[in-house]
């Protein structure tokens, strides 16, 4: 909605100063007073979460750690803006942290805490990370509820290796522990850099949990502390407490989440670091349904009352958004606070067990038109040796070894794959792989598109700007859903064509999903854009990451649209709720009637012809700037391979090829080259076989017997020459036969239905090879060092026919003809 943009901007704009002003006191409403009143009949406090209260205290106490949260921050802010894929569809692999659930107080606890109220709210951490909770998301986007890529396992070994069933129980007389840490001394925490420790005990009356932020170390206290009547799921957990979340909450903060509220008292100036939560004035406590609003966001979706990181009861907790689940793996990546829980941690595999590898992808570089690289690091065997690694691609998503596969070595480390082979102006999708007995482990996904084919020698001198103001307006699907914007090129003439087209977007959000930038006649009602002439869809990652490095989005037509005359260029945008992106150059322009359109949700396309009516509120200009080249296709080498000889003679072979791909260029040359060396080259012996792509046939011609020749396929077009794959054959000999082999071997019978018999008499421990070749020269029997008197060959699944069959001897070789009749 553009009215929320605005907002949205002037909440980027006022949420820059950071406020940890703690909450004093609830203000009940009425409704909130009777929830007090029920909850005290049912024996529960409104939730209090003791996080924000034990942060506010340690700093008090050592004031250095507040430098440490600001160091924290700018780390975590850092890695963010270099790795915005992730707050869209890229992931990193999964990452599975063992928990040590210790129990500590009384029999009550014991016996309220007992080990099946541990492994449901195991299960329901595992449901909450993976951003499967059913919970209703309102007025949200769906893809408002992240997958963190997180999962958690009872630990199955304790750091000193030996075997746990992630449970410690540790009996006390206390009966009412605080945010002292006392409990911590109780049941000392197991390697907080290993294991994520959970401290299960009775917190009182008015406290559900609390939580240590990781930027107060990862030490012995760190980990979360719950309250035994809120963990778990049956047994006689307390509404409205009663669903686990209260443990998802608190992990969250050790996650390095803050109250979706922002703690600031009510005001609507404190942050939880997250542009994708609504401002919020402060804490629910209610079962809010629908779209609920308050001071701070007054405009539907409203607040996100239904985050994990609010106060709401536990019926109404569904999800953690994208930019809170890139804050929480930021933590787990390379000198992230957490990095060590990655690194060789086996604490969810028993004692003498062994589980997958554990791999991680290395980002695409050295990018060009037809090659790349990238790897990973296989950073845990999973206690069983890797015996293969490396990385697998594909033109689509989560590529696995059944598609394309780069060998790199064994075992753990590092390493290094290179992509060949790749096809210009092409996006693939990486991922490391790590095998072991244990079966095959991915890493995380990574995306890069080959060069070629876009801008590169763009032809400026063809922009179709002439005459256009060099203007932009908003663009944005909202919820009045309007589907597309574009921009009338009056300056374009018949015959002109468009390949490549540049849009500057400034402005992205809600960047799941994908946008498709089109050109279109302007045959429509009215001189409307019409019929869609070319159009290519791009990711709003993609779009969002150019906003982000201030660049250009460009997109690369599969082929070239031939324009007839004025034409049409413009975005799609996906129909989502929220704003998705702006393009906006200029906010000063001018009107100009007739230049920009939109399409609305009734698929009718409208003039802007009224710049007071833009609902933006934005005296934005009319006119949306994409800079289109004619296509400037860089040609690279054809793509080919070579076929297998047949048809061999004493002097001449049957060869060929198959040019796969022009390269962008025409193929004025194609054939076989063949020689007695390796790697022969056109310039040497070669065919002539026609032009372009597809199979062609090749007859080799001028042999020499018996002698072993390398052939390879051909093709050259204004790139170069390319070869295929190289083959070898050897041509035949009947030109040595020995008076008196041919009496001393005898091949019987002739005819034959099955069997063909071959004694080779005095031969019979000559080491004698023998090579059976069909009507075709097709070899289909290599019989080496042969040291029996009889050799039998069964000739049953062969089809009718004659055949060669040619025995090669220290005296000379003879060949004889046999006919098989069945
Ligand atoms: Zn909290």
């Amino acid at each position: 909605m553009r009215k929320i943009l605005l907002l949205l901007l002037a909440w980027f704009v006022v949420s820059g100063g950071i406020s940890y002003a703690q909450r004093t006191a609830v203000k009940l409403t009425p409704q909130k007073q009777n929830k007090v009143a029920q909850d005290i009949t049912q024996n529960a406090p409104l939730r209090k979460c003791g996080t924000m209260e034990y942060l506010a205290k340690q700093e008090a106490e050592n004031p250095s750690l507040i430098q440490s949260r600001l160091d924290f921050e700018e780390f975590t802010e850092n890695w963010i803006k270099n790795n915005q894929e992730y707050l869209n569809n890229e992931n990193k692999a999964v990452v599975t942290i063992p928990v040590v659930v210790h129990v500590v107080g009384t029999a009550t606890v014991q016996n309220f805490a007992i080990d099946a109220r541990v492994t449901e709210q195991i299960t329901i951490l595992n449901t909450d990370y993976a951003g499967q909770n059913t919970h209703s998301m309102a007025s949200f986007a769906t893809n408002l509820k992240a997958n963190t890529e997180l999962q958690f396992c009872l630990a199955q070994r304790k750091p000193d290796g030996t075997a746990t069933n992630g449970i410690n129980r540790v009996t006390t007389t206390t009966s009412t522990y605080s945010t002292n840490n006392l409990v911590k001394t109780h049941a000392p925490a197991w390697d907080p850099t290993k294991y994520m420790n959970i401290w299960v005990c009775n917190l009182g009356t008015s406290l559900c949990g609390y939580a240590q932020f990781p930027s107060s170390g990862i030490n012995s206290t760190y980990g979360v502390v719950i309250h035994y009547n809120y963990f778990g799921l049956t047994g006689s957990t307390g509404y409205p407490y009663n669903l686990g979340a209260t443990t998802t909450h608190e992990i969250g903060h050790c996650f390095n989440l803050y109250h979706i509220w922002g703690d600031d008292g009510g005001s609507c100036s404190g942050t939880d670091y997250c542009t994708d939560t609504p401002n919020q004035a402060d804490a629910n406590y209610d079962q809010w349904t629908g779209v609920h609003t308050d001071a701070c966001t007054t405009t539907s979706p409203g607040i996100m009352y239904m985050n994990f990181m609010d106060y709401s009861p536990d019926i109404t907790m569904s999800n953690f958004t994208p930019n809170q689940k890139v804050r929480i793996q930021a933590l787990f990546a390379s000198g992230g606070a957490l990095y060590s829980m990655t690194q060789n941690n086996l604490g969810c595999v028993p004692p003498g067990g062994t589980s997958v590898p554990t791999v991680t992808t290395t980002a695409a570089s050295a990018i060009t038109n037809t090659t790349a690289t990238s790897g990973g690091n296989v950073t845990a065997d999973g206690g069983a040796t890797v015996t293969a690694r490396g990385i697998c691609f594909a033109t689509t998503q989560n590529p696995t070894t059944s598609n394309t596969v780069v060998n790199s070595g064994t075992g753990t480390g590092t390493f290094t794959s290179n992509l060949t082979g790749l096809t210009l102006a092409t996006t693939y999708y990486v991922r490391a792989f790590a095998t072991n007995t244990n079966g095959t482990a991915y890493g995380n996904q990574v995306t890069f598109t080959t060069t070629g084919g876009t801008t590169t020698g763009c032809d400026t001198t063809n922009l179709m700007t002439s005459g256009l103001p060099w203007y932009s307006f908003a663009c944005g699907n909202n919820s009045y859903g309007d589907l597309a914007k574009a921009n009338y090129y009056a300056s374009s003439t018949s015959g002109q064509t468009i390949q490549d087209i540049g849009v500057d977007f400034i402005y992205a959000v809600g960047t799941t999903g994908t946008a498709t930038i089109s050109v279109w006649s302007n045959a429509g009602a009215n001189g409307s854009p019409g019929t869609v002439l070319g159009s290519k869809t791009v990711t709003l990652s993609t779009i969002s990451t150019d906003v982000n490095n201030a660049t250009t989005t460009w997109i690369h037509l599969s082929s070239p649209v031939t324009l007839s005359g004025p034409c049409y260029v413009g975005v799609t945008l996906p129909t989502v709720a929220g704003d998705t992106a702006v393009i906006l150059a200029d906010t000063s322009a001018t009107f100009s009637y007739n230049v920009a359109w939109e399409q609305w949700d009734g698929g009718l396309w409208y003039t802007f012809n009224d710049p007071n009516v833009d609902s933006w509120g934005i005296a934005a200009a009319l006119g949306i700037y994409p800079i289109i080249c004619d296509p400037t296709t860089t040609v690279t080498v054809p793509t080919l391979t070579t076929s297998a000889a047949t048809t061999i003679t004493n002097t001449t072979a049957t060869c060929g090829g198959n040019v796969t791909s022009d390269g962008g260029g025409t193929v004025t040359a194609r054939g076989v080259c063949w020689g007695t060396s390796t790697n022969p080259l056109v310039t040497g012996l070669h065919t002539t076989n026609g032009t372009g792509t597809g199979t062609f046939t090749s007859n080799l011609t001028g042999l020499t017997t018996n002698t072993t020749y390398f052939a390879r396929a051909y093709a050259t077009n204004s790139a170069g020459t390319a070869y295929g794959n190289q083959i070898t054959f050897t041509t035949t000999s009947v030109g040595i036969d020995v008076t008196g082999l041919d009496q001393a071997i005898k091949i019987y019978p002739n005819p034959s239905s099955s069997n063909v018999y071959i004694n080779l008499g005095k031969y019979s421990i000559e080491n004698v090879n023998v090579y059976v070749y069909d009507a075709l020269g097709k070899e289909i029997i290599v019989d080496k060092k042969i040291n029996s008197e009889i050799v039998t060959y069964n000739f049953t699944n062969q089809s009718n026919g004659l055949y060669f069959i040619y025995v090669s001897t220290p005296d000379g070789n003879i060949v004889k003809k046999i006919s098989i009749n069945k």
